[in-house]
């Protein structure tokens, strides 16, 4: 079920343009605005999903599903070999500023290890 005001259910009601990379029933796959990476792409599923928090034993599929594609996305923008992350961020000492879950896929140079 869409939220009002989400920006990334507009998104995927196409209200909102973006730079979509894939797309399939479950889920979307499209460039981040402020790209902090060369390679800075979000993973979001089409169902409006506030945070990690909400997820349970029926969201398991979409998950494993979304880890899939983040992968395909990988390979198919050269950086499986070189190396990527997957970030989700959650809640406010997380770092979540939309609240609609979301994976970051980064890649295309050296990540740091901690995060801020
Ligand atoms: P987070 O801060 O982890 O909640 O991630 C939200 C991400 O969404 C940020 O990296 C933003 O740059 C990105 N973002 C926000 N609005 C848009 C948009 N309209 N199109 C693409 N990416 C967006
Ligand atoms: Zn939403």
């Amino acid at each position: 079920m869409e939220k009002k005001d989400c920006i990334f259910c507009k998104i995927v009601k196409k209200q909102i343009p973006c730079e979509m990379l894939y797309e399939d029933d479950k889920v979307m796959v499209f460039k981040d605005i402020s790209p902090q990476a060369p390679v800075h792409v979000v993973i979001i599923p089409k169902e409006h999903i506030d945070d990690l928090n909400c997820l349970n034993q029926e969201s398991s599929e979409l998950i494993g599903h979304i880890f899939l594609v983040a992968k395909k996305i990988a390979m198919t923008l050269g950086i499986a070999d070189s190396g990527y992350r997957i970030v989700s961020n959650c809640g406010e000492q997380g770092g979540q500023s939309v609240q609609h879950v979301h994976f970051h896929l980064l890649g295309g140079r050296m990540l740091q290890w901690p995060p801020g």
